[in-house]
This record gives C-alpha cells, structure tokens and sequence, in this order.
C-alpha cells in the first residue's frame, strides 16, 4: 500500500490535531482531520488538508486510515525482558518480582544473556512501531560492570531505527555508599544516561535525594526515579522529589514513574504533592499494564478493588505532562507484554479513561515522552519531519482501539519496514536450567 520509493503522495489520511501541529484544517469532535500527506526522500515534505491540492495520478488513497506518528516510549527494563519462562513471580505481588529478579540476575545476567534478551525486545517495539526507547538498567554491583557496555553496543547497532535511553536503576539504599554511587553517576555520565533511583520511605530519604541531585547538577544528568509503587498512603517520595527538586534549583529534566499510593491518598494531601509536582516541573509517566498487575494482589486470592494507577487527569489539568508507557515485559513484575506502545494506548484507555473526550491523550505514547527525554521532532508528523509513521486499519478511535492492529504498516524514512516478530523460540537455550 505505501510505495517502496521513499517519494508519494498519500492522500485521505486520519490526522489527529495534537500530533499534527502545523495542519490547518477543520478537526472532528474526536480531534481527526482527513489529510493528504506528501513524502520525499524519507521525509515528510508536506502536511495539507484533504483535497486542498489535486492529488498526482500515482497518489495512494488511504481511504481515512487512521495515521499516527511512530511511538515514544519512555520507560521499559530491556535488561529484565523475557526471563518468565525461568524465573516466574511465584505468587504475582511486587516481593515476589523483587526477589525473583534478583535471584535470576545474580545467576544468569551476563553479557550474552542481556544482549540477546535487550535484542529480542527492541526488534518486537521497533516491529510494532516504536522510534525512541529508554531502558533502566539494573545496576546494583556487579550488574552495572556488565549491563551499561552492553547497552552502549546495542544503542549503536540500533541507532536509526531506535533511539536507545538508558537510565541506571538502583535501590534509594545504595546512595549511602557514596563513593559506589558516584562512581555509578561518573559511569553514567560517560554513557550519555540517565541517573535513576527507586525511592522508598527510608529514614534518611531528604539526605539522599539531596546527594542524588548534587550527582545529576555535578554531571549534567537528567533524573528518572521509580516512586511509590505500593498503595501504602504513607508513601509519599513523589513529594519528597518534588521538594528535593526546588530546594535543589535542579534545571534538568525528571521522569517520575509509578506514584501508585496518591491515587489512595486524601484529597488534600493529593493537591500539595501535585502543586509541588507542577512547581518543580517534573513530568510523570504511568504504568497501566504493569500497574494492573501488581497493585492490590491479595494473598488470599479475593478480587482487586483498584487499578493501580497514578492521577494522570488531575495532572494533566495542572499542566504536569504526562505519559503512559510499557513497563516490563514478561519478567517476574509482568507475566505479559510485547514492547507494543498501542497495546498501552489501548489499555490506558480503559485503566484510565483516555476517552470522551479522548482531547490530546494521544501525546501520552508520543510527544510528551519525546519531549521528556528530549527528541526533537519525535512524536509528531510535520512538513520538514522524518517519514516515521504508522498507518492503521482504523478509521476512528472505537476502530483502531478494538482490534490488535496486527497488520499495520510502520512506516521508516517513507518505507515500509519488515514488521516480523522474533520467534520466542529464539530464547529457549537461554531460558533452560
Ligand atoms: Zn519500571
């Protein structure tokens, strides 16, 4: 259906006005404008309303597919992918993740086991229509020593088909060894990553986020912090970051996931956090899938009563950008999952209610996490842009969000890509005893 030229003229494409900030045209009460779409040599070369120009002779008709620019997603653990099949969560609470990631990590997690797990993933998100990825990466010792290099080596194979992040991952704990962590932070550094930490209600919390900002200021570092991922209302680190943040004058950008215990929270302790949250101009990003999992697993098999996930609406309203993004896949924190970025969508569309009005969610799987992690012209399809589409069977929200999608069209550089998915049974020697 699109031409293998790289030059064509697409017409009656289904735009959505907030990934397509340049096209005049009048916007259906679901944001969706018909578009002729110009592409030359790999890049978009012009955006018009449908019928506004005579469309050449050879012009494809997408019949009103619906056509998104490719995804963004912001927050993923690569490294952990697809070791379910030999270290399953035994009773799918978050103890039971931590443990049995940790155990796996210590006897199996070596260079060739991470790289082949890393490389499996990122040809599913890049099958699937994913351009930009960050990763965390475990990096409690020795892990750090074997993960990072890898990382580095796949983020060049990579580059041009997906832009690779990569944010260390490591307990608030470890920060008291000072002399380990800054170590960490100088070996980030010298990757071009991102300094991560998991925050816990520990004691000494302030102390160590204020060490963990003076490290990002020192090395010029963006921040991404796993936060409050529990329904303990006492859990409030989301807060103590924000805090930490101004306090700090830190100018960088934070990426704060989870925040799971403020949707238990009382409403006015909710309206402090998010007035500081939007104060310090963090950006948060949710968890659907991930969240739906693990959140409110009860011992005594009773039914969950809640979905886990964070305020994003509340958010969104005070201006905090927001995302939602994969999470892991198939490892001990979630049995499922494929790195497919419209399969979030999908999910937080129901989880969350990204709909009537669906307004400009869409942002949530492309421009946002691309502003956040600092791509420019990701996330959205303008003239003078990358080629970097996906066109849909689709033709409308209740279309495009019922079905798996499975024979989309991911479009790199004005071509069609081979959209095959690697073979599970490509793992299975890695995943034997
Ligand atoms: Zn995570």
């Amino acid at each position: 259906m699109v031409p293998n030229t790289g030059s064509y003229r697409l017409t009656n494409a289904r735009l959505h006005a907030s990934l397509t900030p340049g096209l005049v045209a009048t916007f259906d009460s679901d944001g969706f404008a018909l578009a002729d779409i110009a592409v030359a040599d790999g890049k978009i070369a012009g955006i018009a309303a449908h019928g506004r120009k005579a469309a050449p002779a050879d012009a494809v008709d997408l019949g009103g597919r619906i056509v998104l620019p490719c995804f963004v997603d912001c927050h993923t653990h690569i490294d952990k992918g697809h070791i379910w099949p030999r270290k399953p969560n035994p009773d799918g609470t978050f103890m039971g993740a931590l443990n049995a990631t940790g155990a796996d990590r210590a006897a199996r997690w070596s260079a060739e086991d991470v790289a082949r797990r890393m490389d499996f993933s990122l040809r599913s998100a890049y099958a699937h229509g994913t351009r930009a990825l960050r990763t965390h990466l475990d990096s409690v010792a020795p892990q750090e020593e074997i993960s990072w290099p890898v990382f580095e080596t796949m983020r060049e194979t990579w580059r041009g088909r997906i832009e690779l992040q990569g944010a260390c991952l490591i307990g608030i704990e470890g920060v008291r060894d000072r002399k380990w962590f800054d170590r960490l932070a100088k070996r980030v550094a010298a990757a071009k990553g991102v300094l991560g930490v998991v925050t816990y209600m520990v004691p000494d919390l302030e102390e160590l986020l204020d060490h963990v900002f003076a490290q990002a200021i020192k090395h010029g570092l963006d921040l991404d912090f796993h936060a409050d991922e529990t329904d303990d209302v006492a859990a409030i680190s989301l807060k103590k970051i924000a805090e930490a943040a101004l306090w700090n004058g830190f100018e960088g950008n934070i990426l704060v996931g989870h925040c799971c215990s403020l949707a238990r929270q009382p409403d006015l302790n909710v309206l402090d956090t998010l007035d500081k949250v939007a104060k310090a101009g963090l950006a948060i990003v949710s968890l659907p899938m991930c969240n739906l999992y693990l959140q409110d697993r009860r011992a005594d098999h009773t039914t969950p009563r809640w979905r886990g996930v964070t305020l994003l609406h509340e958010m969104k309203a005070r201006g905090i950008p927001v995302a939602v993004a994969s999470d892991n896949t198939r490892d001990p924190f979630y049995a499922y999952g494929d790195l497919d970025m419209l399969e979030v969508y999908r999910m937080a569309t129901r989880i969350l209610h990204f709909d009537h009005p669906v307004a400009d969610w869409p942002q949530a799987v492309t421009a946002t996490p691309a502003g956040v992690m600092r791509l420019e012209g990701f996330g959205t399809l303008a003239a003078g842009g990358d080629a970097d589409f996906i066109v849909f069977k689709g033709r409308s929200w209740t279309e495009l969000l019922s079905r798996p999608e499975s024979d989309r069209i991911v479009v790199r550089a004005g071509r069609a890509i081979d959209r095959q998915l690697p073979d599970y049974a490509e793992l299975d020697e890695l995943m034997v005893e």
